[in-house]
């Protein structure tokens, strides 16, 4: 396979590629750094890369990928003992990190390479076919310890061209990006997607308001974020009329990694015009589906199947749901060249999560309209509550909590009961620790939207709810 990125040697050596605060290259100067580095990886095995939210990430990624070999990024704020674990699993031959880094014993044994992002030599031409790995990516550890995705360069490449036409990204767009670069999202979608395009990223180092309006304001025309930067924009807009504004020049502001709550959406539209295209996707599937940049952007749904992604919901019995009602919950199942290749020294665990006909189980429970949007409703395993005899997604749930003045942060879950199996408990962060919404009218505000099966049988108040890196709630946390 040629290059991931074509704009490398075709797109004109002075456009802006990268730049991280007040450091940044072009085309020609990525291509050259990245061909040196390449040069001194070889041309087998893993590399693994210090992912920082700084420029020479990038620039390890461009050129393992561009040396034909499979990157492996790891999160630097992991502990000693998550980083030995995917180390001893990964087992990469190096490890590549800005100069200066300090890093931790865990990586003491690795071969060091530092990347010179000034550095200047021919870019090689791939030697790797479609089915090679392009990056082992260690899921987000939300329900279970993090395992090694492995995906394909195929894969990289299909889901970036499927975003490309379903949100016309082109060139021409310049990002605005603040995640971090160990995840699909933000390395994959943030980094590698641009690149691809030819378009350009300005990564923000630490996500901010600030940094965003004045990115927009600097001619970017893009915005990927998780829930969480789209909650503190909400929060940020009614007394700063300057990012409303800004926010209102943007092509288009993406969401993913988690459900964008509808009352946060339903504020940035109404103070900037502008609505949220929700995405979603896996670290194991990449992309799935989006809403259209040319389609009706629903609040609460995540739009529908990308180019090449078949889609399905099936019943706890496996047989497959034929006809969207918008209210049958089923498992998302998903087939495509979108799909990683296998979890890494884990067959079992790979075996599990494809059906016989090849389908990959998600985990992710969601209902479809009539016209074919996907509406996700939660987990199986975390957000799915059997309480008197129906089955109540936690997010919607949550969605109405957060409607409540008085309700800053909320969270859903079930536990066991007596008579009705599972009952309802909200976790709640509330706006005003001091005079707190009590229990009864919460629950009265969750029937009144809901049903009255759906209030929350028991209200239990917190300072902040635990979350992960990507702002994921992590739900196992809260049921202990
Ligand atoms: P682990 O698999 O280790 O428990 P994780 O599932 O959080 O962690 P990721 O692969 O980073 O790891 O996240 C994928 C999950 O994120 C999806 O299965 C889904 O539950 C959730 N997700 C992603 N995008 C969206 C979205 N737009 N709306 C709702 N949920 C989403
Ligand atoms: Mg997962």
């Amino acid at each position: 396979m040629s290059s991931l990125f074509p704009a490398l040697t075709g797109a004109p050596a002075d456009r802006p590629a990268l730049r991280f605060g007040d450091r940044s290259l072009t085309y020609g100067e990525l291509g050259a750094a990245a061909g040196a580095l390449a040069a001194r990886i070889g041309g087998a095995g893993r590399v693994a890369v210090w992912a920082t939210p700084a420029l020479e990430t990038a620039v390890a990624v461009v050129a393992a990928l561009q040396a034909g070999v499979a990157a492996v990024p790891l999160n630097p704020k992991s502990g000693e003992k998550e980083l030995g674990h995917i180390l001893s699993d990964s087992a990469p031959s190096a490890v590549l990190a800005a100069p200066g880094d300090e890093l931790p014993a865990a990586l003491g044994t690795l071969t060091r390479i530092d990347v010179d992002v000034h550095g200047a030599g021919p870019l090689p031409d791939p030697q790797a076919s479609d089915e090679d790995p392009a990056l082992v990516v260690y899921t987000s550890g939300t329900t279970g310890p993090p395992k090694g995705a492995v995906i394909s360069r195929r894969a990289v490449a299909h889901t970036l061209d499927a975003l490309a036409d379903a949100w016309r990204w082109t060139g021409e767009d310049v990002l605005v990006h603040g995640l971090p670069l160990f995840h699909v999202h933000g390395l994959v979608l943030g980094i590698l997607g641009p690149l691809r395009r030819g378009g350009a990223v300005r990564h923000l180092g630490r996500f901010g308001t600030d940094g965003v309006a004045r990115e927009l304001n600097e001619g970017a025309t893009m915005m990927f974020g998780v829930p969480t930067m789209y909650h503190r924009v909400a929060q940020a807009l009614p007394e700063d009329p300057g990012l409303a504004q800004a926010l209102g020049k943007a092509r288009l502001l993406v969401s993913g990694s988690a459900a964008l709550p509808v009352h946060d959406h339903e504020r940035i539209t109404a103070a900037t015009g502008q609505r949220v295209i929700e995405r979603y996707g896996m670290t194991e599937t990449l992309m799935n589906t989006s809403v259209r940049a040319d389609g009706e952007a629903r609040a609460g749904t995540v739009g529908v199947p990308l180019p090449g992604v078949e889609l399905r919901l099936v019943e706890e019995d496996g047989a497959p749901i034929t006809s969207y009602d918008g209210e049958t919950v089923g498992e998302i199942q998903v087939r495509g060249p979108n799909l990683f290749t296998e979890y890494l020294n884990r067959p079992d665990a790979t075996a599990a999560a494809f059906t016989d006909d090849g389908w990959f189980r998600t985990g992710d429970m969601a209902v479809r309209e009539g016209d074919g949007y996907v509406r996700i409703v939660g987990r199986k395993a975390t957000d799915l509550i059997k309480s008197g005899g129906y089955k109540i997604g936690a997010g919607e749930i949550e969605n109405a909590l957060l409607e409540h003045p008085g309700v800053r942060e909320a969270a859903v879950t079930g536990e066991p009961d007596a008579d009705l199996g599972e009952r309802i408990v909200a976790w709640v962060v509330p706006a005003d620790p001091q005079s707190p919404p009590s229990a009864a009218e919460l629950a009265d505000h969750v029937a009144a939207r809901l049903a009255p099966h759906k209030r929350p049988r028991r209200v239990r108040y917190l300072d902040a709810l635990p979350r992960n890196d990507m702002g994921k709630i992590m739900k196992r946390a809260l049921a202990s």
